[in-house]
């Protein structure tokens, strides 16, 4: 098993450097000295604990910790607080603002070590039971296992209720060149992004939004006929497009999603597979004439495509 990443921020090198030397045969630790270097190293992922200094110059321990805690991408990461302020007020403000645990300068080896630990094995177990809650770890949207389990439970609807069912695929465009080009953390905030925004569409209870596996997402919804659902796919590949993140592929200098849906009214004795690969066939249409576009089909007459 590979060993946990820990993340020490701490304006003192004395300080990281005593810590590191505590920790350093049982975890993989990563140093920074500001909180700003901090929070975009934490953003990075990979880790399982944060040991945070609370007094920094420039940005502090509790704003580094408020931030860290309202940010999708590092709010699930546990946080330590470090300090000398041997002072009650200051153990609750970080209570408050959610730190895990606080340990108190000078350090004893053992305490830092006995709590770590504790911390680490937590945070493993909080991994375990998001990942049976059906919720995907990078990108907090529902996970493969659950879409499995739901799509089934949507698909019965549709054919007891004799209402339209929608199934869509999404890819995110020329992902393996942005991974190539600017390396796979940015590309995890990529598909942390682009999941976020699509998500936000899909508020409805019945709506399921999942990721599907690396950067393919799944969507599953009822009661919508053809032609709005795939005016409603256009808008939310435009809103991906409109986050603006830089890209430089062929298809734009934006990141985009080509996506490709059917929409059907469901009998008995078909197969929510058959539905699954013809949303996938539609996809492929999506890619195959240019990407950035949205490729429908009724399953029966109509197909609409974006030019
Ligand atoms: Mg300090």
């Amino acid at each position: 098993m590979d060993k946990d990443k820990i993340l020490v921020i701490d304006d003192s090198a004395v300080q990281t450097e005593f810590l590191c030397s505590i920790l350093k045969d049982d975890y993989e630790l990563a140093v920074c000295h500001t909180a700003e270097e901090g929070l975009s190293a934490a953003k990075e992922g990979g880790f399982s604990l944060i040991l945070l200094d609370v007094v920094m110059p420039g940005m502090d321990g509790f704003m580094l910790l408020r931030e860290l805690k309202a940010t999708v991408l590092t709010k699930h990461i546990p946080v330590i607080l470090l300090t000398s302020l041997a002072d009650i007020q200051y153990e609750e403000r970080g209570l408050l603002l959610g730190a895990v645990d606080y340990v108190t300068k000078p350090f004893s080896p053992v305490i830092i070590r006995a709590r770590v630990n504790t911390h680490i094995q937590l945070f493993r177990y909080q991994m375990q039971y998001r990942e049976q809650a059906m919720v995907d770890e990078l990108t907090g949207v529902a996970n493969r296992r659950r879409y499995e389990s739901e799509s089934a439970a949507r698909w019965q609807e549709a054919v007891r209720f004799g209402l339209p069912f929608t199934i869509c695929m999404f890819d995110i465009d020329k992902f393996k060149l942005y991974n190539d080009t600017f390396g796979h953390p940015a590309g995890d905030k990529v598909i942390s992004t682009v999941a976020q925004k699509v998500s936000s569409f899909f508020w409805r209870a019945t709506d399921l939004f999942a990721r599907y596996g690396g950067e393919e997402f799944v969507a599953v919804f009822v009661g919508s006929e053809a032609r709005p659902s795939y005016e409603f796919m256009k808008t939310i590949r435009q809103a991906v497009e409109d986050l603006h993140i830089p890209h430089s592929s062929p298809v734009s200098q934006w990141v985009t999603v080509s996506i490709g849906g059917v929409t059907v009214v469901p009998k008995l004795g078909e197969q929510l597979e058959t539905y699954l690969k013809s949303a996938d066939a539609m996809l492929y249409d999506a890619k195959r004439l240019g990407r950035n576009r949205v490729v429908w089909s009724d399953h029966n007459t109509e197909q609409w495509r974006e030019d």
